[in-house]
């Protein structure tokens, strides 16, 4: 029987807010535990909190952003349960009444485009974290994430498959970095997915009991586990089972998923709003900030890039894929006036360097001015295609501009027609055989009397020059 698998995804966006959501202490990351927790995150008695209002700026345009309807009023509301890194008993979070709700994000795999719809997106507090590593035989907590601002956006389960699950996590990723309100950060925990899945045969329209993964921090780790969960529970029903609601944990070193626990209902939670905190308003001048804060959107900047750079449509989504990564290229373009090279080089070498080194897009050492110049130079013959990449390298090792290695190391492109003819004489004088070859008709012989001369020439010389004027010589012809 056919099966087709169901997906949902609750992915935990931290805004990149100064101060905490209901507290003065700071979010920077990698403190020493504890440092950055103030009487509000620790819960001491008597405190009371006060809602940030940057992260609702923040929120507010992502609903903008998604098409979403932004809810003028919302209310917290306090979700309890006991957990050691929780000190209030409960997490501030919001439940009947979100910021957001009812946005859309377009995905594109290699088989289809298609809307994946938010179902909501609500502000909540961040709880501390408990250390195990660093403690033997005992744990230890870390109360400076308590409090950090999260938004929780949550997806209908619009997801068939493990690659539209990763579309939709790239997709979202790109859109809070554009915004700006979260930095995206996998390693350091600022965008964390739970994924919800189940199957049904294909074709029906209700569905299956689902599980929720969790520990999935790469679009790697996620693809995988989505992997073996579906696989689980197919082989598990075939097999006459029943899949159970619970939560499951991903092991990547196993490349297997593990029960974890019971899956909770909402009135496990027994929900109710806070009484500390008033309801949050939207008001004018909070929508109108946040609506002026919004940049071009990757869609729009997608589609420009398609239509008015001579790139590809792969490229184009590769190169918006990343605000910076676009801005670049838009760079690079204007300074040569060659946009396609500029996409050439920059998903080819640039983007192959960066990897290798392990470098951030604003970490290149190539700017575009750089890129452009050494791109100009191609396209005036100053240099060949091949010597670029040299003098790519060369300004990837901080050697210079184009001009100062070109010059340094001397590399200009020989275009002189009488220098290149002196050096191919002296390749006909000494590849007498291969030219008699040549010459009898073996045609394949012409690309390694090519090679003799560029090498001859330190791979200096015009190569379009080259073929020309070697084969009006090998035909007994002047060049000129
Ligand atoms: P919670 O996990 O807090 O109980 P919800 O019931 O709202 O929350 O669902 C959370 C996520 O699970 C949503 O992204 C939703 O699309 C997804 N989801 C719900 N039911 C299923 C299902 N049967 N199969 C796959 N995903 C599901
Ligand atoms: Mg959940």
């Amino acid at each position: 029987m056919p099966w087709e698998s169901v997906i949902g995804l609750e992915v935990h966006v931290q805004l990149r807010t100064d101060s905490k959501i209901f507290s003065g202490a700071s979010t920077a990351f990698g403190a020493k535990p504890n440092v950055q927790a103030c009487e509000v995150d620790i819960a001491l008695p008597g405190v009371l909190p006060v809602m940030n209002r940057t992260a609702a700026l923040m929120a507010v345009r992502f609903g903008l952003a998604t098409g979403a309807t932004v809810n003028r009023i919302s209310v917290f509301a306090r979700k309890n349960y006991f957990y050691p890194d929780l000190p209030k008993g409960y997490q501030i979070s919001q439940y009947e009444l979100p910021i957001v709700a009812g946005g859309q994000i377009e995905i594109n795999t290699d088989d289809c485009r298609k809307k994946i719809g938010i179902t909501r997106a609500h502000l909540e507090e961040d709880a501390g974290k408990l250390l195990h590593q660093e403690f033997e035989g005992r744990s230890g907590i870390d109360l400076n994430r308590a409090g950090i601002p999260l938004l929780e956006v949550v997806s209908e389960p619009d997801l068939r498959s493990p690659a539209e699950a990763v579309a939709y996590l790239k997709k979202l990723h790109t859109l809070v970095r554009y915004l700006e309100i979260c930095d995206g950060n996998m390693q350091e925990g600022s965008f964390r997915c739970d994924a919800n899945v189940s199957v049904r045969p294909a074709g029906e329209t209700g569905l299956g009991t689902r599980c929720e993964l969790k520990n999935l921090n790469s679009f790697r780790f996620i693809e995988k586990g989505l992997q073996f969960e579906i696989k689980r529970q197919i082989q598990l029903i075939e097999d006459g089972g029943q899949v159970a609601q619970e939560t499951r944990l991903y092991d990547p070193d196993a490349d297997l998923t593990r029960p974890m626990r019971g899956k909770e209902e909402a009135h496990d939670y027994r929900y109710f709003p806070d009484p500390d905190l008033p309801p949050l308003v939207v008001d004018d001048e909070l929508l109108a900030a946040a609506r002026s804060a919004l940049p071009e959107l990757p869609d729009a900047r997608c589609h420009r890039f398609s239509s008015t750079y001579q790139v590809s449509q792969k490229d184009a989504e590769l190169l918006t894929s990343d605000r910076e990564l676009a801005d670049y290229f838009e760079q690079t373009a204007a300074a040569c006036g060659d946009s396609r090279s500029a996409a050439n080089w920059i998903t080819g070498e640039w983007m192959g360097c960066l990897n290798r080194d392990g470098l951030r897009f604003e970490e290149s050492r190539v700017t575009p001015q750089m890129l452009g110049d050494l791109i100009a130079k191609i396209n005036d013959n100053s240099i060949s295609g091949k010597i670029a990449k040299e003098v790519f390298d060369g300004m990837w090792n901080g050697e210079g501009n184009a001009s100062e290695i070109i010059a340094a190391r001397n590399l200009e492109q020989i275009t002189d027609a009488d220098e290149i003819e002196r050096a191919i004489d002296h390749v006909i004088d000494n590849c007498a055989e291969q030219v008699m070859q040549y010459r009898s008709g073996q045609e394949k012989v012409f690309g390694f009397l090519v090679g003799q001369v560029m090498q001859a020439t330190g791979g200096k010389a015009n190569p379009k020059m080259v073929n020309k004027i070697l084969r009006n010589k090998l035909s007994g012809k002047r060049h000129n």
